[in-house]
């Protein structure tokens, strides 16, 4: 069984994120998009909200799960006995910060890591991009699942 983790914040899910895990699952037997919980970090949506907007997206994929998780992602990939771990880059940035990442999470572990390329297009959405327009009214429905609303 070929299972992976997609971990991040996901404040909130965007359509990159959206895009990265739907062309993961054509690689691996499972997804579990896993939120990592930091009691240091302000989140704009609460972690029952982004459970929520993720569970509702992937209603339809069976092979795709989402679950929380505190301390280590190595560690919470033994616990669930997944060997992978994906992650999306975007832009040279995400390169460096991802590349160091993966090192550590090797040194620690046997788990490797397996980069997507963000789909033209979508190189230029994040989460904090989202949250801005939000905090400033603006139209964000393009940039996110239709399951990504505030009521
Ligand atoms: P973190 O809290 O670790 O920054 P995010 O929720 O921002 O987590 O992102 C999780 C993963 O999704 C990361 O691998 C990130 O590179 C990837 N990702 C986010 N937005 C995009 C995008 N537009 N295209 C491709 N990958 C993306």
């Amino acid at each position: 069984m070929k299972r992976a983790i997609f971990p991040g914040s996901f404040d909130p899910l965007t359509l990159g994120h959206y895009d990265i895990i739907m062309r993961g699952i054509t690689l691996f037997d499972e997804i579990v998009i896993s939120i990592g919980v930091n009691s240091e970090k302000n989140y704009m949506f609460t972690l029952e909200q982004r459970m929520e907007f993720i569970s509702k997206a992937f209603a339809q994929e069976p092979k795709i799960q989402v679950r929380t998780y505190e301390g280590l992602t190595v560690d919470f990939c033994k616990k669930i006995e997944a060997n992978f771990i994906l992650r999306g880059l975007r832009n040279p940035g995400d390169f460096e910060f991802e590349k160091a990442i993966a090192h550590t999470n090797r040194k620690l572990s046997e788990i490797e890591t397996v980069f997507l390329l963000t789909s033209s297009g979508k190189s230029y959405i994040s989460s904090s991009i989202v949250r801005d327009v939000i905090r400033n009214n603006g139209d964000y429905t393009g940039l996110v699942p239709d399951t990504v609303r505030i009521s």
